[in-house]
């Protein structure tokens, strides 16, 4: 069974027993906060427990090392929506200790994926 097959899976067994529910909130965050931060996986439940965050409390943008690289890119946009949109008052950047961006050298991921995209040709 593939991944997506099991977290389908066990979305229908959520959705069924209506677990979702104690979820709900509305669009705003309660906080009045946005938090720009890595999409490192250590920090998915990690980050919220951190800062004492529940479901609702905080819009969290998360991309490779919490960067906002361009002025009019997708972050940023989503800061602005946060902002005049959203009732968001506070802007958080959070970084973390060991993040892969930290030296990461952009030459060696083209090479890592020209390698695969060899590999994937030469298996067809
Ligand atoms: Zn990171």
């Amino acid at each position: 069974m593939s991944i997506i097959s099991s977290i389908l899976d066990y979305n229908k067994t959520f959705v069924d027993q209506n677990k979702f529910k104690e979820f709900q909130t509305t669009k705003y965050p309660d906080k009045k906060i946005v938090i720009i931060t890595c999409m490192d996986t250590r920090l998915l439940e990690l980050l919220p427990k951190a800062m004492g965050l529940r479901n609702g409390d905080a819009k969290i943008i998360k991309n490779a090392g919490a960067l906002v690289s361009h002025p009019f890119g997708s972050i940023m946009r989503s800061i602005l929506v946060a902002i005049y949109e959203l009732k968001v008052e506070e802007v958080c950047v959070i970084g973390h200790h060991g993040c892969g961006m930290v030296g990461l050298q952009s030459s060696s991921l083209l090479d890592a994926a020209k390698q695969k995209k060899e590999s994937q040709s030469g298996a067809n």
